[in-house]
C-alpha cells in the first residue's frame, strides 16, 4: 500500500493529541502514587510523556517512516513503563493487549506487524518475568491465572488483527479506485487536448502533402528529389494515417447511430478484407459463427474494432500461422474471439494495452487497441485479453444480445 496517501483533517488530530497528553498529564500529576517520591520511576514516566507528547505534536508537519516508527515504540515503551512503575494498578494490562491498534491508524501494514512482534515478544518477557522473578508478589492478579491471562492477550492481538485486515482491504480498494479515477481523468483531458492539437495539424499537413504530390509530377526536379518528394509524401501520410484514428475516438456521439447489426456478416465482410493482408505472411483467416449472433452498435465501428483486433492478431502471428475468428451465443451474450498463435504478450504488456502510443511495432502507431476499449465501452460491451509469450493471444468481445425484431 502507498504510504503518505491517506490525508487526515488536522485540526481534528491536533485536538484529539491534545486531550490525550492532557490524560498523560493528569495521571502524571492526579493521585500519582509515585508523586513525591521524586525517584527514577516518576522522572522516567515524565520524560516518557514528554518524548510521546513531542512525536506526536510533531508527526503532522513531518509524517516520515522513522517518526511513525519512533511513535510506535515509544508508545510501546511508555505502556510497559505504566505496567512496570504501577503494578497496583491492573488496568494498565489493558493498554498492553491494545499497543499494536495505534499501528492501525498510520495504515502501514510493515509497521503494523512490527507492531504486533514487538508486542508479542515484550509480553512474553513481562509474563516471563511474572512466573519466574515476581511470583505473584507485585503483580497476584495476573499471575493467579498466568495461563488465562496470556489466552486473553493472544485473543487481543487477533481482534486486532482482523480489525488491520478488514480495514487495510477496504482501504486498499478504495486507493485503487481513487488511483483508476485519476487516471482515466488525465486520460480524458489529455484525449480531448490532443484531439483539438490533432484537428488543427491536419489542415497544414493536407497543404503541404498537396505541394509535395505537385512536385513529384514536375518534370523539373531530377528522379533522385522525385524519390524524396514520395518519401515525404509517404511518411505524411503516415501522420495522418495517425491523426484520423485519434480522431475518430473524439468524434460527436450524434454521427454514431446505434443499429442492430449482425455480427456474421460483418465478420464476413471484415475477414474477407483482411484476408489479402493475412496473405502477405502467409496467413489464413478460419471464421466460425454459430447461432443468431445480433448486437446493438454502430456498423462502422463495429467492423473497426474488429479490424483493429484481426490485423494484430495477424500482425503477432509467425509466417504460415492461422487465425481463429468465433461468434457464438453464450447466455444473453454474443461472444466473439479472436485466437492467434502468435509472439503472444507478457502481463505487463497486456496491462498496457489501450495506453496511447503503446506500440512495439516499428510502424504502428500504438492507437488500435485503445480505440477498441473506446468502442466496446460505448456499446456496453466487455474485453478480455488473454495471452502468453510465444503461444499466442485470445481476445475475447462480449455485447448483449439483442433481438432482431
Ligand atoms: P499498433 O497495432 O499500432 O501497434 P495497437 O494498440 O493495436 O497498436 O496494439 C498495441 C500493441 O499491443 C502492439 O504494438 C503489439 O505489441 C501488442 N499487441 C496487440 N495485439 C496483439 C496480439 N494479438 N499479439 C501480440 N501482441 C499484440
Ligand atoms: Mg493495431
Amino acid at each position: 500500500m502507498k504510504k503518505n496517501s491517506i490525508t487526515f483533517n488536522k485540526k481534528i488530530y491536533y485536538i484529539i493529541v491534545w486531550i490525550i497528553i492532557a490524560i498523560m498529564i493528569s495521571g502524571l500529576l492526579i493521585d500519582n502514587p509515585r508523586f513525591g517520591e521524586s525517584g527514577v520511576v516518576y522522572i522516567s514516566h515524565s520524560i516518557l510523556v514528554f518524548i510521546l507528547s513531542v512525536c506526536l505534536l510533531l508527526y503532522p508537519k513531518n509524517g516520515t517512516d522513522i517518526l511513525r516508527l519512533t511513535i510506535i515504540i515509544v508508545a510501546s515503551v511508555y505502556f510497559y513503563a505504566l505496567f512496570l512503575f504501577y503494578p497496583e494498578t491492573w488496568s494498565t494490562f489493558i493498554f498492553l493487549c491494545f499497543i499494536p491498534a495505534l499501528s492501525i491508524l498510520f495504515f502501514d501494514s510493515r509497521l503494523f506487524y512490527f507492531s504486533l512482534l514487538l508486542n508479542a515478544i515484550l509480553i512474553t518477557i513481562i509474563f516471563g518475568y511474572i512466573m519466574l522473578i515476581d511470583r505473584g508478589l507485585q503483580y497476584p492478579y495476573i499471575e493467579e491465572d498466568l495461563i488465562g491471562n496470556f489466552i486473553n492477550f493472544i485473543a487481543s492481538q487477533i481482534i486486532i488483527y482482523f480489525i488491520f485486515y478488514l480495514t487495510n482491504g477496504r482501504i486498499k480498494k478504495q486507493q485503487i479506485y481513487y488511483e483508476q479515477i485519476q487516471h482515466s481523468e488525465r486520460l480524458k483531458t489529455t484525449g480531448q487536448l490532443a484531439a483539438a492539437v490533432a484537428h488543427e495539424i491536419r489542415n497544414p499537413l493536407t497543404v503541404v502533402k498537396g505541394f509535395l504530390q505537385l512536385f513529384e509530377q514536375d518534370s523539373s526536379f531530377s528522379d533522385e528529389r522525385k524519390g524524396h518528394f514520395t518519401l515525404m509524401i509517404d511518411e505524411l501520410n503516415t501522420a495522418e494515417q495517425v491523426i484520423s484514428q485519434f480522431l475518430s475516438i473524439a468524434k460527436p456521439d450524434k454521427e454514431n447511430v446505434t443499429e442492430n447489426v449482425d455480427v456474421n456478416t460483418v465478420l464476413q465482410s471484415v475477414t474477407d478484407l483482411l484476408h489479402s493482408y493475412g496473405l502477405l505472411h502467409d496467413n489464413r483467416i478460419e471464421l466460425k459463427v454459430t447461432g443468431d449472433c445480433t448486437i446493438s452498435a454502430n456498423t462502422i465501428e463495429f467492423k473497426q474494432l474488429l479490424i483493429n483486433i484481426i490485423k494484430n492478431a495477424i500482425e503477432a502471428s509467425t509466417i504460415g500461422d492461422l487465425v481463429l475468428v468465433t461468434a457464438g451465443r453464450e447466455k444473453g451474450f454474443v461472444v466473439i474471439q479472436v485466437i492467434d498463435h502468435g509472439r503472444g504478450m507478457s502481463e505487463a504488456e497486456v496491462a498496457s494495452l489501450g495506453t496511447p502510443f503503446y506500440s512495439l511495432k516499428s510502424k504502428g502507431t500504438g492507437l488500435g487497441m485503445m480505440i477498441c476499449f473506446n468502442i466496446v465501452e460505448k456499446f456496453k460491451g466487455t474485453i478480455d485479453i488473454h495471452s502468453s509469450i510465444g503461444h499466442g493471444t485470445t481476445v475475447t468481445i462480449r455485447f448483449p444480445f439483442s433481438n432482431p425484431s
